[in-house]
């Protein structure tokens, strides 16, 4: 078998692989190894992982441009090209056979996704592998099979994104009908509620299926959000998602 390179996001010395519970939507809360890919095609104005993608020289906005301090990345800096094999061997070093493969957006790298679970497979055929991803790029037929749960999280107008690069119809399409796919919205206002039944409804995406999650970086924004967001999604029947890494451990990565 082919090698390939991953592209991931780099951390420290290494590439950003860690043992830790999934924070986020129907796994919430499952011991999980993360593998953290370099590399997003859309340019969220909130995304919390920005070194995956908001590099020197580009025109992405982001909130944090407000902040002192806060500037764009060096790409060299803040990513690591690594042989998908040795990747495999990071994973395998945990005693933990759910891997989620996330980003930046990890659907860039298709094959090289493959080859690495491949190699996973071949030491234990009961590692389990989840993908998160933004919506817009359909897996190939050969990843796909690999794959045994995706999170989907569709971008809204309060990403910042242009609506003709964060809604790919076709892609919405194949993850609406695969029973392996769950949504999650990111909601930052009352405002965004109206966009996401006009993507249910417009992609036949199952409400059954989708989870809304409040937007923010931090506790705090947080904790504003939940409580009117909770009430959301009782009274319209969605499931509820929290950021249980961010109640952990902040915006600390690596954990
Ligand atoms: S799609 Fe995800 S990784 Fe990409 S910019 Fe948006 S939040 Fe960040």
């Amino acid at each position: 078998m082919a090698d390939t390179l991953l592209k991931l996001a780099r951390l420290h010395d290494g590439p950003e692989i860690f043992h830790s519970l999934q924070g986020e939507g129907i796994s919430s809360g499952v011991p999980s190894v993360f593998v953290r890919a370099s590399l997003c095609n859309l340019h969220c104005r909130w995304c919390d992982t920005d070194y995956t993608w908001n590099w020197e020289g580009t025109p992405w906005e982001h909130e944090r441009d407000q902040e002192p301090g806060y500037q764009k990345f060096r790409r060299d800096d803040t990513l690591i090209e690594i042989p998908a094999r040795q990747v495999a061997e990071k994973v395998a070093s945990f005693s933990c056979l759910r891997v989620i493969l996330t980003g930046g957006e990890p659907l860039l790298q298709d094959k090289a996704w493959q080859t690495m679970i491949q190699h996973l497979q071949e030491k234990n055929p009961a590692y389990r592998f989840e993908v998160e991803t933004n919506g817009t790029i359909t897996p190939s037929a050969d990843l796909d099979a690999q794959i045994h749960q995706y999170n989907v999280s569709p971008k809204l107008e309060n990403s910042g994104n242009s609506a003709s690069i964060r809604c790919h119809a076709e892609t919405l399409a194949f993850f609406a009908q695969s029973p392996k796919a769950w949504f999650k919205f990111v909601i930052s206002s009352s405002e965004d509620l109206a966009e996401v039944d006009t993507i249910i409804s417009t992609h036949a995406i199952p409400q059954s299926r989708v989870l809304l999650m409040p937007e923010g970086r931090d506790e705090p924004t947080l904790q504003q959000r939940r409580l009117w967001l909770a009430d959301v999604c009782r009274d319209r029947n969605f499931r509820y998602s929290d950021r249980l890494h961010i109640q952990l451990w902040g915006s600390q990565r690596g954990v």
